[in-house]
């Protein structure tokens, strides 16, 4: 029972189908794991075990009484930057400290519908800013593959869980790369999906024309069983589109199936120089080099071709999200919920202590930025100006793909870095420099692992997708993964038996 734990979701849903082990056996071992392991992690914010134990146990009996949702008792963590009712929802701020959120996010019910068991909440950046999970006011989360680095973020509690065998797979959200770059520091796979695939209703929202949320596992076929309940169109969701609704677990099956030795032929891999550029680190750049080379022994093509300079695009990019994040989060004033100062003098005061005193330094100088870019006189110098280059940087997407099917990349410029690094403002959102044009442009695009650096830290690959693509991406890298076994490499604490 001890390697529960390392065992894939395929795995998980044949031993509960199979007896071998059930729901609650299974939640117990996590939970076990938890209390004894994340002492030294710090992923989770809040934990939600009893209530586990109890969802472990129905789902056990609707098993024995026929129930075949392929997910019912296999456990999960979220994000808290999801609301949950009545589970405390922090979004990683103090701002949010007491809110005990009244209704469930749609793909916290939608997760719910499927039979999965929740374990809790997890640990992230401040309202979903920053790379590295330091703006946390609930501390810092140490990586499992070493304890001196750092594990990503935004979603860096979400990655650390699952890297560390706390939960087989969690939810993120990705505005700029928080899925895939905490997934690319923590050995993972991490999708995400199509801007309008999946709900955004109870997700606290940062940027609110990038962010979507997604799922990170182990291996792409992990992410796909998690991604499968969440995505759906949701009429509480403007912004969330009605389109096909494939099916990624049989789509990986069917593709599996069909593959021969050369299960690639035919794939045109797109390569962007500018995704190689200066700053990248020369370990990682091997890395990726040899996956792409991998893929062509297994039949894919590679083709050459052009993407936006980056340098451009992280200027867009913290020019555009930082002036929705300030339009967003004025919604949290001490009034209604949350953090409210003590002893206001009138209501100016109120507001201006709550927010100075509930935000932390990251999200105060985001809103800070954000409000100068949207104020008059300078909205068109900046605002407008960026606006227009996403365009440009959809345009030069839509050029790239008219040769290619996929675009890769590596996802992060470096392996985790030391917390003891302090990265400066400005140096972390150069880690960004891969990620955030598909949240610019709406694409869908995963992070998976694709070797370990001389210091044994992860390194991951970014698979960038047409549109609605989750499928060939999540296909493509599942089929890698079939020749591969960096996705099996597991971290020091998910070795540790407890
Ligand atoms: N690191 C980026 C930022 O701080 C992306 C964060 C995210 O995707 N939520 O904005």
């Amino acid at each position: 029972m001890s390697e529960l734990h390392l065992l894939s979701t395929q795995q998980l849903i044949t031993g509960l189908q199979d007896k071998q082990f059930s729901s609650l056996e299974l939640t117990e071992h996590y939970i076990k794991r938890i209390d004894a392991l994340d002492s030294k992690i710090n992923s989770f914010i809040t934990h939600t075990s009893e209530t586990a134990r109890a969802q472990a146990k129905a789902a056990d009996e609707m098993r024995a009484q026929g129930d075949q949702r392929p997910l019912l008792g296999v456990p999960m963590a979220h994000k808290d930057i999801f609301c949950t009712q009545g589970v405390l929802t922090t979004c990683g701020s103090k701002m949010l400290y007491n809110f005990v959120s009244p209704y469930n996010a749609t793909i916290v019910s939608n997760i719910d519908k499927a039979g999965m068991i929740s374990l809790g909440k997890l640990n992230m950046d401040e309202f979903a800013m920053g790379s590295d999970n330091s703006s946390s006011y609930y501390g810092t989360v140490q990586n499992p593959w070493n304890l001196e680095r750092v594990p990503g973020g935004s979603s860096g509690g979400s990655a650390a869980a699952v890297a560390a065998g706390f939960v087989p797979v969690a939810t993120g959200s990705d505005t700029g790369g928080s899925i895939r770059q905490p997934a690319s520091f923590c050995g993972l796979t991490g999708i995400k999906p199509t801007y309008g695939r999946v709900s955004r209703f109870g997700m606290i929202a940062y940027a609110s024309s990038l962010d979507q949320a997604g799922s990170m596992g182990r291996s792409a076929k992990d992410c796909a069983y998690l991604l499968q309940p969440m995505i759906g169109h949701d009429p509480r969701d403007a912004t969330s589109i009605k389109y096909d609704m494939p099916d990624y677990v049989q789509d990986i099956n069917d593709a599996q199936a069909a593959a021969g030795d050369k299960p690639f032929a035919g794939l045109r891999i797109g390569v962007a120089k500018e995704y190689f550029g200066t700053g990248l680190d020369r370990e990682v750049e091997q890395a990726a080099r040899a996956a792409l080379k991998k893929y062509e022994e297994l039949g894919a093509t590679i083709v050459e071709v052009n993407i936006t300079d980056p340098e451009i695009t992280l200027a867009t990019y913290y020019m555009l999200a930082p002036a929705e994040a300030s339009s967003n989060l004025s919604r949290f004033d001490g009034v209604r919920f949350g953090y409210r100062c003590e002893n206001p003098t009138d209501l100016i005061d109120l507001y201006t202590r709550s927010r100075s005193e509930g935000f932390g330094p990251e999200v105060q100088r985001r809103i800070l930025t954000g409000t100068y870019a949207l104020s008059a006189g300078y909205f068109d110098a900046y605002y407008t100006k960026a606006q227009k280059i996403r365009r440009l940087i959809v345009k030069d997407f839509d050029e790239a793909f008219a040769s290619c099917d996929v675009i890769a990349s590596p996802t992060a410029p470096t392996a985790a870095y030391k917390l003891s690094d302090n990265l400066d403002p400005a140096t972390m959102y150069l880690g960004d420099v891969y990620t955030i044009a598909v949240n610019l442009a709406g694409l869908p695009a995963l992070s998976q692992p694709v070797g370990l650096t001389s210091d044994g830290l992860p390194i991951g690959l970014q698979l960038i997708g047409k549109h609605w693509q989750e499928s060939q991406l999540l296909t493509t890298a599942h089929l890698f993964q079939q020749h591969t076994d960096h996705h099996l490499q597991h971290s020091a604490i998910a070795k540790e038996t407890v």
